[in-house]
Parts: structure tokens; C-alpha cells; sequence
């Protein structure tokens, strides 16, 4: 571990009103600590519309001193920022410390509708948690993050959010040299199924942080009493299945590859949390894996829900004391909770298909679901796209399925489909226009990920700033952004990689 320094000292006035609840009642969970300085700071992209609703001054952010803040090189006065502490099996291996180890918790805002975010910057510098790493971030990566999280906010899908990337001027050695970069993101917390693996081997303060987490975030919960039958902690343990099961549900019906999904990426609010290795799917593949490290596919698009499940099992075993002093009575109960998961999950997802196709949840049948699906994996057809092109096919418009799956192939399903909408009484031109409000015209697409990525690392952020505004707006069709709803060139996935912990 690095030596600890002194506690930070704030001399910062660009943000105020950061809390340090976590800090102050979490002992042992955290090191205070301050980001490494920064030799050139940049603002290379701001997100004005969150700093307003955080109470933040765009312009304060803008200056010298809020830029040197959002890199945690500057501390504002009164804050305790600070490494958090957690646990994780990774790939489904344990490792009893990580840690931010290129993090910071700078603090808590009011998310000016009555609730609590962090504010938190990743590649900051080393901390005690970096375990040989050199604590920074690079640009590329640091963009991607603020533009698929802005993208999945924009769809809709519970995310930690993006508030600004500094570019710092510090050269990092990754594959070559890159421009270093600090990501501010925001969060309804950072506490993660890693958090309570690390706590659960540390005493009392298990039970705190499980209290922590139930008032910040199942609020609802904290009258429930802390021991007997209808606990509180199982219902805590219930509250956050139940929201990860919506979560998960959401990014299968997206196309949604998380890429690493270990215990510490899994939150405890149900927001999705750390795209490193994220990619969205052009063509369905249920075992696409994009990630470079995941060898075994482990993390492939199709396995998401049962590895889901099986970190919440990992969650469930940090609560069995809380749950019942009696060992296998508290196995027990979490155990009928565990096993409600596919119910839950089989909900979600139904529900969500049966949006993007035009129907409600009631008149669908799996049948007509696993059916679809089947032909679009036969025939690689692209997620996003598909589901526009019945949208149109719904119209009169064949030419964009005709693209995607031969009539020949999808002509039976069709027939089903339509039944399916005549039984429900709703006309197509209706039902058309409801799946293109649930469909998504524009998402982060791989290759114009890549290229704009590419292009802003070698210093223009034009193509990324086009691309924010477009992925920003995934329902708004305009003439100009055609090229945008367009799958990879065929071919492009196969050999796409992204890079974990770049
Ligand atoms: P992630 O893959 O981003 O979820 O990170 C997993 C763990 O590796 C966390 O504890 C990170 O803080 C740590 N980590 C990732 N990259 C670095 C780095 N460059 N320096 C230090 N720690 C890192
Ligand atoms: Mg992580």
C-alpha cells in the first residue's frame, strides 16, 4: 500500500455543498485521499444539463479551479474524498481487496429531487487499492464511459452518469502511450455486492452498511424490524434481486453487453455501473462476446441473467447473519428469495418484448418471443434494426426486413405476429408508432464508437461531440443522422475487442 498522506485539505469554492456520509458513518470502508496533480488539464466534454440539476455552476466548473476539481487534483472546501474499500470475485474467482485503486469518492449532492448522489472521478491517481496499477485512465476509454452511460440514461435504463472528462496531459503507458483523462461521474451510490463482500469479514460494520444502503436506497424499508421473520435485511436482499432483475432485463432487451460483470460492477441500487469492456450488439448473437479478456465467455450476452443471478447468490451470503442467526434458517430464506429470480426476471423481459413489439404483455406468448428470436440469430440480423423494420413492415414498408431476414424464412412468424395484434384490437399504424417510441433508432454502434473514439485520442472531438448528440437522442429520427441507425459493416463484430481496465 502507498503511504497515506495527510488528510486533504479544501482551498476549492468551484463546487460546494459535497457531504461525506458514506465517509463519516462507514469507518473502515474507506482512506481519505487526494488525486495525483495534473500536468495540463482540459476540459474536453461537460455535461451542463447534470451540473445544473446537481445544483453545480457550469461556468465555476469551467474555470481553472473547477477543472482542477473534477481531476481531484483540488479539493473544495469541506470535502473528505476519499478510496472506497471493496471486495469482488472477479470471473468467478475471489479477490478480498480491491478498492478504487484509480477512483475517488469526492462526495455527496442533492439530486434536486429529494435523494443522494456521489460525485466520483476514475483515473485520478495511485491510491492504497491500486495493487500495482498506476491509478490513471486514458482518453478513449474515459469517453466511451461518459458516452454509453449518457446513451443508456437517454434509453431509459437505470446508469451511473457522466458529468465531465478532463483530458490531464499526462502521458499513460497502456498499449503505447495515451492521453491520460479523468472521468466525474455520478451515481445513486457507489456501494456494489463487493462493498458487503468486503464488510461482511470486518464485524459490526456489515450491519451498518446494510442499514446505510436500505435508507439510501429502499428507504421503505427502514421501519421493518431488524431481526425476526419479515427482517429488514431480507427484504433489503428481495429490494435489490428485484431491481437488478429489471436491470438485467433491460440490457437483454437492448442488445446490451456489459462485458464485466463481476461482484464489484454489481450495484446495490440497481443502476448499471463500470463500461470498460461494454458493447451493444449490431447482429444477434445470444453468445457474442466482445470483451478481450473474457476467454471462456463467461460474460457473453446470452449467459447476463444467470451470471446475474449468481452474483446475487455471492450478495445473499453476506446478509445470512443479518437475515437469521440460525445458520440454515437464513440460508433458507434468502434461498426462496434467490430462486423467485426467474420469475422476476421472465417478467421484465416479457413485458419489455411485448412493448417492442407492439403488443401488451398479456397477449404475448414466450413461443412467439423464442421464435423471433431464433431467426434473427440464424440470420445475424441486427438487434436494433429489427425491430424498426417490423415497425415499418407494420406500415407497408418490407424493403428494411427484407434486408434482415428472407420473407421465406420470416413469413410464418409474421403471420403469427399479426394475429397476435388483431387479437388485441390495435390497429398496425398504432401499434407502429408505439414500437418505434420503445425501439431505438440510434445506439452507441461499435464502429462509430471506435472511430470516434479514435479520433478524439488523436485530438478531435468532433466526431464524439456529433455522436453524444445523436446517441442522446435515440428516438428522434432526422435525415441527417441516417448513417447512424445503420448495423456495423457484416463482418465488424467478429473481430471487435474492447479492453477492460484500459
Ligand atoms: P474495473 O475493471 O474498472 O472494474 O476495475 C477492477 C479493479 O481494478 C478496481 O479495483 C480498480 O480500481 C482496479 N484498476 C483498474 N485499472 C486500474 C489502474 N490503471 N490502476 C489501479 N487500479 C486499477
Ligand atoms: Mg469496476
Amino acid at each position: 500500500m502507498a503511504a497515506i498522506p495527510d488528510v486533504p485539505v479544501g482551498t476549492s469554492t468551484a463546487v460546494s455543498g459535497l457531504e461525506s456520509t458514506f465517509v463519516d458513518e462507514m469507518g473502515g470502508l474507506s482512506v481519505l485521499w487526494q488525486g495525483a496533480e495534473v500536468p495540463d488539464p482540459k476540459l474536453l466534454v461537460l455535461n451542463e444539463e447534470l451540473a445544473a440539476s446537481l445544483g453545480l455552476d457550469a461556468a465555476s466548473l469551467r474555470s481553472d479551479d473547477g477543472v482542477a476539481v473534477l481531476t481531484g487534483s483540488a479539493v473544495p472546501v469541506g470535502s473528505k474524498p476519499a478510496a472506497m474499500a471493496y471486495a469482488g470475485h472477479q470471473f468467478g474467482g475471489y479477490a478480498p481487496l480491491l478498492g478504487d485503486g484509480r477512483a475517488l469518492l469526492l462526495g455527496e449532492l442533492g439530486d434536486g429531487a429529494g435523494g443522494r448522489v456521489d460525485l466520483h472521478l476514475k483515473g485520478s491517481g495511485p491510491t492504497p487499492f491500486s495493487r500495482g496499477g498506476d491509478g490513471f485512465a486514458v482518453v478513449g476509454p474515459m469517453l466511451r464511459e461518459y458516452l454509453v452511460s449518457e446513451a443508456m440514461h437517454a434509453l431509459g435504463i437505470p446508469t451511473t452518469r457522466a458529468l465531465a472528462v478532463v483530458a490531464t496531459g499526462r502521458p499513460v503507458h497502456r498499449n503505447g502511450i495515451e492521453p491520460g483523462a479523468v472521468l466525474a461521474r455520478v451515481a445513486s451510490s457507489h456501494l456494489r455486492v463487493g462493498t458487503f463482500e468486503f464488510a461482511v469479514r470486518r464485524g459490526e460494520i456489515l450491519q451498518s452498511l446494510a442499514d446505510y444502503a436500505i435508507a439510501r436506497h429502499y428507504p421503505g424499508l427502514t421501519d421493518l424490524p431488524a431481526t425476526g421473520k419479515d427482517n429488514r435485511y431480507l427484504a433489503f436482499f428481495e429490494a435489490v434481486l428485484e431491481a437488478q432483475a429489471s436491470l438485467v432485463a433491460r440490457w437483454m432487451l437492448t442488445g446490451f453487453v456489459h462485458g464485466v460483470m463481476n461482484t464489484d460492477n454489481t450495484t446495490i441500487s440497481g443502476e448499471t455501473i463500470d463500461y470498460g469492456p461494454c458493447a451493444f450488439l449490431d447482429a444477434f448473437d445470444p453468445a457474442a462476446v466482445f470483451s478481450s479478456i473474457d476467454h471462456s465467455g463467461r460474460y457473453a450476452f446470452g449467459n447476463q441473467p444467470a451470471v446475474l443471478k449468481w452474483n446475487l447468490a455471492r450478495f445473499a451470503e453476506t446478509l445470512l447473519r443479518l437475515v437469521d442467526s440460525t445458520p440454515d434458517d437464513a440460508i433458507t430464506a434468502v434461498t426462496a428469495v434467490l430462486g423467485s429470480f426467474e420469475a422476476r426476471y421472465e417478467n421484465h423481459y416479457t413485458a419489455g418484448m411485448a412493448a417492442k413489439l407492439g403488443l401488451s404483455g398479456a397477449s404475448l406468448e414466450r413461443s412467439l418471443i423464442d421464435a423471433l428470436l431464433a431467426l434473427m440469430a440464424e440470420h445475424g440480423a441486427d438487434w436494433a434494426g429489427s425491430f424498426r423494420a417490423l415497425a415499418d413492415e407494420l406500415r407497408g414498408k418490407a424493403a428494411p426486413l427484407d434486408e434482415l431476414v428472407p420473407r421465406e424464412h420470416i413469413g410464418p412468424w409474421l403471420i403469427r405476429w399479426r394475429n397476435a395484434l388483431q387479437q388485441q384490437g390495435r390497429g398496425s399504424a398504432e401499434a407502429a408508432d408505439a414500437m418505434d417510441r420503445v425501439n431505438p433508432l440510434y445506439i452507441p454502434r461499435n464502429h462509430q464508437v471506435d472511430a470516434a473514439l479514435r479520433a478524439a485520442t488523436a485530438g478531435d472531438l468532433t466526431p464524439f461531440e456529433e455522436l453524444l448528440e445523436v446517441v442522446t437522442h435515440p428516438f428522434d429520427r432526422r435525415d441527417e443522422w441516417a448513417e447512424y441507425a445503420l448495423p456495423a459493416p457484416r463482418g465488424f463484430s467478429d473481430t471487435f475487442r474492447t479492453f477492460c481496465g484500459t
